[in-house]
């Protein structure tokens, strides 16, 4: 099990506090910049990630999640603007290795993440590439694959495992380089409901036991449910942010986003428009039926 401790220590500055693990002031993002066909997908975003949190990123297609996603461990970086993960400059090129294993990906398809031909060299990938010691390696290995749970499926190959099982052999390999943060764009897109299920409730363990930092881009309502903190993109801009609590009531708010909404909180507010009067924090199904049956 991957153990609390095992995660280096928070960065602390001398004299000035904390300094959020990720920081990002007026990001912006333009490619093809000055040609024909330049094309600002990140307008001026301000955000912070503390240590430890669990972000959900939502919006709809081309309203920048992608983008975003890639300079939180410097495959892109600003047009303008400033991004530092525990306190590195993403443009700073001397430490892009510090980056990339501060801060591990997780992408859509799971047939495009895995290399090698059996599941526990590809976990040993990343750690391989750094240049750590054999023996380290081996317990490494052995220690991400126990944290996602694929253990027995260790000597597997790839192409036999489910889309859920790949997904989680590819958080494995990012555990292995010691990464405090996942940032994983659309990883259940590609996956059964069985899958989405496993991968999820994968991320959320890992978070609650290790600590693990999260960014989740998702299309799916009711995982960014299970965040600590939804981000709502429009057109390159942050629209909506707070406790998903807070976010999935603004029903107007998120189709206009071209979001879906989770049910109960539709149901709720259409039932509000008919003069029902109902808290403002419904979200789930169950806040639905104790709003309208408080004593069942
Ligand atoms: P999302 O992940 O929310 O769907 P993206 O970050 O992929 O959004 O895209 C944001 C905008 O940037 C879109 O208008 C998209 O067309 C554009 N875009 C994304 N990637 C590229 C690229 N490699 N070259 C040019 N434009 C791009
Ligand atoms: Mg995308």
């Amino acid at each position: 099990m991957l153990g609390k401790t095992l995660l280096p220590a928070v960065m602390r500055l001398p004299g000035d506090g904390f300094l959020a693990f990720i920081e990002i002031e007026g990001l912006t993002h333009i490619y093809h910049a000055g040609q024909d066909n330049e094309e600002k997908a990140l307008d001026g975003i301000d955000l912070t990630v503390e240590e430890g949190e669990f972000v959900a990123v939502i919006g709809a297609n081309g309203s920048g999640k992608s983008t975003l996603a890639k300079h939180l461990n410097a495959i892109l970086l600003p047009t303008a603007g400033v991004v530092r993960v525990n306190g590195i400059d993403t443009r700073d090129g001397s430490r892009l290795w510090d980056i990339r294993q501060t801060v591990g990906m997780v992408f859509q398809n799971p047939d495009n993440q895995i290399i090698a031909a059996v599941v526990e060299d590809d976990v040993a990938f990343g750690p391989e590439n750094l240049g750590v010691d054999p023996p380290e390696i081996r317990r490494r290995v052995e220690e991400a694959l126990a944290a996602v749970r694929m253990t027995e499926f260790r000597q597997f190959e790839p192409h036999l495992l489910s889309g859920g099982q790949k997904q989680r052999v590819a958080i494995a390999g990012a555990l292995a380089m010691r990464t405090r943060c996942l940032v994983m764009d659309e990883p259940t897109a590609m996956l059964d409901p069985a899958g989405r299920q496993e991968v999820l409730a994968t991320v959320k363990r890992l978070h609650d036991e290790s600590g693990i930092t999260v960014v989740y881009i998702t299309h799916y309502m009711e995982e960014a449910a299970a965040a600590d903190r939804v981000i709502a993109m429009e057109n390159g801009r942050v629209a909506l942010m707070g406790p998903p609590r807070s976010v999935f009531p603004q029903v107007e708010t998120l189709k206009r986003l071209g979001l879906d909404v989770p049910l109960a909180a539709d149901v709720a507010c259409r039932l509000r428009q008919k003069g029902v009067r109902l808290p403002e924090d419904i979200m789930t199904e169950e806040d639905l039926v104790k709003a309208l049956c408080p004593s069942s």
